[in-house]
C-alpha cells in the first residue's frame, strides 16, 4: 500500500497543523528513528509538532537529535491527555495495532477531527488510519519514512540530521544489514551517506554502548538458562524475576540476546521468555519460512514479522514455557524441513 491517497494528505499538510507522533511501547531504533526522522521533517515545514511514546527509550539512543522532546505517557499521562485536545493530525509509527500503545490510543482513536496517518512494515495492519504507508517488505519504517518524504517531492530536506535518524531504524531493524535486506534499502542508504551520514559512528554509538552487567546478562543467559531442543530445532533462553533483580534488568537491557540461539546452523526457532513484574514477555526470532508471527498472534496476542515477533502471557513464568514447549510438536515438521 503506498498511500494512492497522498494528495490529499498533502494538500492538508499544505499549512501548519498540530500533529502527534507515536510509536510503540518499548520503543527500538526504529521506532525513535522513524519519529525523530519526521519530528525534524515536520517542524521544518512550520508545522507544531509533539512526539509521545508509551513507554521509556534505550539509553544507547539518548544521543539522538531531538530526543529529549519525547513525550513518555507513563511518566505523566495528564499532560499526554489533554495534548490531544487539540491535534489536528496523529502518525502511528512503527505500528499497525492500536494496542500497541497501550492507553495513548484511546485519546486519539474516536476522534473524528484527527486526521491518522499510519507509517509501518509489520504484518495485518488494522484499518483504522485515513492514511497508511504500509509495506510489509520494507526493512524498517524508518526506510518507509524516507519514501514518504520522496513522495511529497521534498527528498532535498533529508539532511545529515534526519537521516542519522533514519540510518539507526534501519540498521537496528535489519540487525546491521543482516534480515530484510534489498537493492532497493541500499539505494536509500547510499543516499543517506550521500548527504553525509556516518554509517561507522552511527554503529559505535548504537551498538557498542553495553554496559559491564549486560555482557554479564548474556553471559549469564547463554550458560545458565539455554536450553537447545535439537528435536524441534529450537532454542529456549527463559528468565526469571530472580535473575531480573540479580543483573539489575531495565527496560532494553535483553534486546539482542534472543538472536544469539540462531547462530547455530540448526536452530530454525528461537523463543526469548521474560518473567516481568506482571506478565511474561516473549520474543520470537526464526530463520527462513518459518514463521513466529503465527505463533506470537495465535498463542501469545501478539504478532510482528515472520522471522521477528512478541507477546505476552498472562499465566505466569513456568506455565508459559510448559505452553510453549507445548506447541512445538505441532510445528515439528516445519521445523524440521531445510
Ligand atoms: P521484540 O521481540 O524485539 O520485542 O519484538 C519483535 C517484533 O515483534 C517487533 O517487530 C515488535 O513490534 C513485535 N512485537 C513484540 N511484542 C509484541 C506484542 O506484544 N504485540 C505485537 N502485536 N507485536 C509485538
Ligand atoms: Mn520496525
Amino acid at each position: 500500500l503506498l498511500m494512492e491517497n497522498i494528495t490529499e494528505l498533502k494538500s492538508l499538510m499544505a499549512t501548519p497543523k498540530n500533529i502527534v507522533l507515536t510509536s510503540h511501547r518499548n520503543p527500538d531504533g526504529d521506532a525513535i528513528g522513524s519519529t525523530l526522522a519526521l519530528y525534524h521533517f515536520l517542524a521544518r515545514q512550520g508545522h507544531h509538532v509533539r512526539m509521545i511514546v508509551p513507554s521509556d527509550f534505550p539509553a544507547n539512543l539518548s544521543w539522538m537529535s531531538g530526543i529529549e522532546n519525547i513525550l513518555v505517557y507513563d511518566d505523566d499521562p495528564e499532560s499526554v491527555a489533554d495534548l490531544f485536545e487539540h491535534q489536528d493530525i496523529v502518525f502511528c509509527l512503527d505500528f499497525n495495532a492500536i494496542d500497541r500503545i497501550d492507553k495513548v490510543g484511546q485519546l486519539f482513536i474516536d476522534k473524528a477531527e484527527i486526521t491518522k496517518v499510519m507509517i509501518d512494515h509489520h504484518l495485518f495492519p488494522e484499518p483504522f488510519p485515513d492514511f497508511v504507508l504500509s509495506d510489509t517488505s520494507a526493512s524498517s519504517t524508518c526506510e518507509l519514512v524516507f519514501r514518504f518524504i520522496e513522495l511529497l517531492g521534498q527528498l532535498d530536506q533529508v539532511d545529515v540530521i534526519i537521516g542519522e535518524c533514519i540510518l539507526t531504524g534501519i540498521l537496528t531493524d535489519t540487525g546491521s544489514f543482516k534480515y530484510s535486506t534489498s537493492s532497493k534499502l541500499f539505494k536509500i542508504v547510499a543516499q543517506l551517506l550521500e548527504r553525509g551520514v556516518d554509517d561507522y559512528k552511527l554503529q559505535d554509538l548504537i551498538f557498542n554502548s553495553m554496559k559491564e552487567k549486560h555482557l554479564r546478562l548474556l553471559g549469564h543467559c547463554l550458560n545458565r538458562r539455554m536450553e537447545i531442543l535439537d528435536e524441534y530445532n529450537t532454542g529456549i533462553i527463559v528468565l526469571t524475576k530472580e535473575d531480573y533483580a540479580r543483573f539489575d534488568i531495565k527496560r532494553g537491557d535483553t534486546e539482542g540476546i534472543v538472536n544469539y540461539l540462531l547462530k547455530m546452523r540448526h536452530i530454525k526457532m528461537a523463543a526469548f521468555i521474560m518473567e516481568q513484574p506482571t506478565i511474561v514477555k516473549i520474543s520470537l526470532r526464526s530463520k527462513g519460512d518459518f514463521s513466529v508471527q503465527e505463533i506470537a498472534q495465535k498463542y501469545f496476542r501478539g504478532g510482528g514479522h515472520k522471522n521477528a515477533s512478541g507477546g505476552a502471557s498472562f499465566i505466569g513464568l513456568r506455565p508459559t514455557v510448559r505452553k510453549f514447549k507445548e506447541i512445538l510438536p505441532d510445528y515439528k515438521e516445519k521445523l524440521n524441513q531445510a
